[in-house]
């Protein structure tokens, strides 16, 4: 098969992009943005004390026609990239209750920092941490697997995980993992940092590739900054990548000032949020739209 393929990548936003948090008012208040932007999927964070239930969740997005992904990412105390015990077990049951939430809402993937804490390490990686992070994922995949839902294990750069920082190593550790359900998720803003090339990363993840956060070096508005998307995007298309691409960028004007600390986010890239996510939302539509040199590729290697 050569020539143009109908391509259905879903664009997604993540909540965080959108509004503060996933109260009522502030889930009702991304629902309203992501459909005015023209986004066809939300992430959500799973929802902590105080945030909507799976059940009123599922009843916001019933009629809205939006897809929904969960995501996460482990607090210090979840770390389960750890030999403290205490931390393996919270770990696990805070992927576990991502899971079910997940599951009553209709999600078909939970990805995100779902192998280790977010969070700089004081200490070398060991052996023993990452060998109980394996076997912590193993379990929750087992279950995942029940509700047919795909789990992500989405690297980030050094000095948020001293675990999984390139596609090589999520890919080994993934190989390791061996669960059919779990798959590679990669953040743009991540793999700049640590990766030879965005094309490189998407590569080296093949068909392991299940999501993608789309960010930009400096994590503000896309097309902004220094990012190779063309790269990015002629390397989506060779490996046939049809999963979703999820806007991740965050702001002051936005989000609670304990996670604009817990992101390391000290200035403000944008301020107006219908703005940047409809530029978001247009901006990898075109990517998508675009691209001619890979179908000329695909059709010398067809010949
Ligand atoms: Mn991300």
């Amino acid at each position: 098969m050569t020539g143009a393929r109908a391509r259905s990548n879903l664009i997604g936003a993540h909540a965080r992009t959108l509004s503060a948090d996933w109260t009522r008012r502030g889930a009702t208040l991304a629902v309203e943005r992501a459909l005015e932007a023209g986004f066809d999927l939300i992430e959500v964070p799973a929802p902590t004390e105080g945030e909507l239930s799976a059940e009123d969740t599922r009843r916001l997005l019933d009629s809205t026609g939006l897809a929904v992904s969960v995501s996460l990412a482990l607090r210090p105390e979840q770390d389960i990239n750890s030999t403290d015990d205490g931390r393996c077990r919270a770990g696990e049951d805070a992927l576990g209750a991502a899971v079910q939430f997940a599951a009553s809402v209709g999600a078909r993937y939970v990805g995100g920092v779902t192998f280790s804490k977010l969070a700089r390490y004081d200490r070398m990686p060991s052996v023993e941490a990452r060998a109980n992070s394996i076997h912590v994922l193993q379990r929750v995949a087992r279950r995942a697997a029940a509700d047919g839902i795909e789990l992500g294990v989405e690297y980030v750069n050094r000095y948020e995980s001293n675990l999984l920082n390139t596609a090589v190593q999520t890919v080994a550790f993934l190989d390791e993992l061996a669960a059919p359900n779990v798959g590679l998720h990669l953040d743009t803003y991540h793999a700049n940092s640590e990766d030879p090339s965005l094309r490189a990363a998407v590569t080296t993840a093949g068909s392991r590739l299940k999501y993608i956060h789309a960010a930009e070096n400096h994590r503000g508005a896309l097309g902004t900054g220094s990012l190779d998307w063309d790269g990015l995007f002629a390397a989506l298309r060779e490996h046939d990548y049809l999963g979703p691409i999820t806007f991740e960028s965050f702001s002051p004007a936005v989000v609670s000032e304990a996670m604009a600390i817990e992101v390391g986010l000290w200035r403000s890239e944008w301020e107006d949020v219908q703005v940047t996510a409809t530029a978001a939302r247009r901006f990898l539509a075109g990517l998508l739209a675009s691209g001619p040199e890979v179908s000329y590729e695909r059709t010398i290697g067809a010949s």
